[in-house]
């Protein structure tokens, strides 16, 4: 299952990884693929946000930590692979290692570890002029379709 949208700015982007969140259950994983300033960690910034009481959540790139968890409700852990080379690097340095089955999972720089995580929500941003974007939604799973079925409602 496939959806193509299209933001016009980050406000929009935002929004959209918020209803996003808003439909990802426990367990629910969520692959960012994208140029660099493609939009990747402010789509992460809508969706931290979405899953928050509070007002501001400031999400940085965790370029150095390479995962860290928020502390929502699910806890969501914010992984950054850019600058590993493949799955074997991903799983060397036990980046996912403290995630559990019931955690949300959202990962910038996805393609670096093709296949390692299996039903996701795959969300590639494409610039599309300054502040325009296209993003393609695809499902590789009960648990993803399910999630894009209820976006689109
Ligand atoms: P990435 O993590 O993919 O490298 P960032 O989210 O860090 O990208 O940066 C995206 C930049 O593009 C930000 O400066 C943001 O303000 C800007 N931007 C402009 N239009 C959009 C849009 N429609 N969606 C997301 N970001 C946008
Ligand atoms: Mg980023």
């Amino acid at each position: 299952m496939v959806t193509l949208l299209h933001t016009h700015n980050e406000t929009e982007t935002r929004e959209l990884a918020r209803r996003l969140a808003s439909v990802t259950p426990p367990g629910g994983r969520v692959l960012l693929d994208g140029d660099l300033g493609a939009g990747k960690t402010t789509f992460t910034q809508g969706f931290v946000g979405g899953l928050t009481q509070l007002e501001v959540v400031r999400v940085k790139s965790p370029t150095y930590a390479l995962c860290h968890a928020y502390k929502t409700s699910p806890r969501v852990w914010h992984a950054d692979l850019y600058r590993l080379h493949g799955p074997d690097d991903v799983e060397m340095l036990g980046v996912f290692a403290s995630v559990t089955a019931e955690d949300i999972l959202i990962v910038e720089w996805a393609d670096r570890a093709p296949g390692l995580i299996t039903d996701a929500l795959h969300v590639l941003l494409e610039m599309d002029g300054e502040e325009g974007r296209r993003i393609t939604l695809s499902a590789s799973g009960p648990i993803s379709t399910s999630m894009l079925e209820k976006l689109g409602q």
